[in-house]
């Protein structure tokens, strides 16, 4: 039996010290917090997408850095280990559009519940409001951590699992990342992800609420096309948001900081081809030819999109249809397939739903989150250079490697 200390008590923390707890190791869990899991709390909306009960190979093509890493971590708890984990220990699941596992009940907290009464199970000494402020070190051997107030406590193994630097509020303040430094681990350039995004152009908070369904975003670069994908999205007073946005911040975040901007355009009528737009709007002009260009606009898009079409396409408010020439048709239904937009960057960490970057997978064994180059040590969780799309892979990220962690010590 081994003496194990596992610092953070977050989706990977907990999971981390039930792997060892269930070795039979006698564990300690450490969280600065006044409760275990503070960030379950706020996923999902607060109904906590644990899961996403979809296959392995579908779950590494939804991880965006290192799926590669995660096989052994996934093969040896996927979702459906989790499910029924969770329901094992007294809490209700469901499974919703997408594969999206939640609890029954719709609260993120029946998550935490099943979880604690795991940890009650094989007997880890939970410690809440404890600092953990270093990793001690003899030799090359992770001996124990120092906590708030200079104590020492000695420990035979050290699971780190501090998570990002994401909604620090919730505990997350990157206090594993900088000791990973600090130990001489390589610790990859960070960045908020599943994070909305700021847009240069005035006439983008003009829209500000306005939902879009059913529209295809196309972001470039050089000529590429980074991200073109179908979906939700959503205007708001700095930029852009919602589904469609937080998955492409995931995938432009280290182009973006390469040129600064990114050109971005959105299919407002992605069912219709170019022709076939003309023909509808044709058909529009020609049954309203003494009306105001606006008034036929209305028919075609969201109301408040209608002043930045006339805005955009440079046309007077009162404007008729009769007046309006055969190369302004194209100009809108240009605007109509293509409307356009720069992204001038990413919101900031207190917004983002995970980091993108972290401690360097090069420096862990896949197969038992230890790490290769220090001896006593391992890391779980969102720490790592992992992140996925949305849907409940992170969650599963954090389960996978932390029950890895705590198994294989
Ligand atoms: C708003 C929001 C919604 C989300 N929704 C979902 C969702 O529905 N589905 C999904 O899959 N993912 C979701 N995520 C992502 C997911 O929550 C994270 O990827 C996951 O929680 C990471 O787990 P972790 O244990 O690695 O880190 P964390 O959950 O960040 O836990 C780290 C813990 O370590 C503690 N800690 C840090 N430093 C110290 C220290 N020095 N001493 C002691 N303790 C310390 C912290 O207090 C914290 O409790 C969401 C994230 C956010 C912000």
């Amino acid at each position: 039996m081994s003496k194990v200390i596992v610092v953070g008590g977050g989706a990977a923390g907990m999971m981390a010290a039930y792997g060892a707890g269930l070795c039979g190791h006698s564990v300690t869990l450490l969280e600065k917090n006044e409760k275990l899991g503070k960030k379950i709390y706020i996923t999902g909306k607060g109904r906590c997408n644990f899961t996403n009960a979809c296959s392995e190979e579908d779950f590494l093509k939804n991880v965006v850095s290192n799926p590669k890493f995660l096989f052994s971590a996934i093969y040896t708890f996927n979702s459906d280990a989790m499910i029924d984990f969770i329901e094992a220990h007294g809490t209700e699941t469901k499974v919703e559009r997408g594969n999206r596992a939640f609890p029954a009940s719709d609260h993120a907290s029946d998550i935490t519940k099943a979880l604690k009464k795991a940890l009650d199970e094989v007997n880890v000494d939970v410690r809440l409001n404890t600092e953990v402020k270093c990793v001690l070190f003899a030799d090359d051997q992770a001996v124990g951590v120092e906590i708030e107030g200079g104590k020492e406590l000695n420990s035979d193994h050290v699971i780190i699992c501090t998570g990002g630097l994401s909604y620090a509020t919730t505990g997350s303040t990157g206090d594993g990342l900088k000791w990973a430094k600090q130990m001489g681990l390589n610790v990859t350039k960070t960045r908020p992800a599943l994070v909305p995004l700021n847009v240069k152009e005035a006439y983008v908070p003009k829209m500000q609420g306005l939902a879009l369904k059913n529209v295809k975003l196309s972001i470039n670069y050089g000529g590429k096309k980074l991200y073109d994908e179908f979906g939700e999205m959503l205007f708001t007073h700095f930029g852009v948001s919602g589904p469609l946005v937080l998955s492409a911040s995931s995938i432009i975040g280290s182009f973006l900081e390469k040129t600064g901007t990114l050109d971005a355009t959105i299919d407002l009528k992605p069912a219709l081809s170019y022709d076939e737009l003309d023909a509808r709007i044709l058909r529009d002009f020609n049954d309203n030819m003494n009306k105001r260009l606006s008034s036929v606009l209305r028919g075609l898009l969201p109301s408040s999109m209608v002043p930045v079409f006339i805005e955009i396409m440079d046309f007077d408010d009162d404007r008729q249809i009769n007046s309006v020439t055969k190369e302004e048709r194209a100009e809108l239904i240009k605007l109509l397939k293509a409307f356009p937009f720069t992204i001038s960057g990413l919101r900031e960490y207190k917004e983002a739903i995970v980091t993108q970057g972290g401690v360097s997978v090069k420096n862990i064994d896949p197969s038992t989150m230890k790490c290769k180059n220090i001896n006593g040590l391992s890391f779980a969780g969102e720490v790592l250079d992992l992140d996925a799309f949305t849907g409940g892979f992170n969650l599963q990220i954090a389960w996978a490697t932390g029950y890895l962690a705590g198994l294989s010590i």
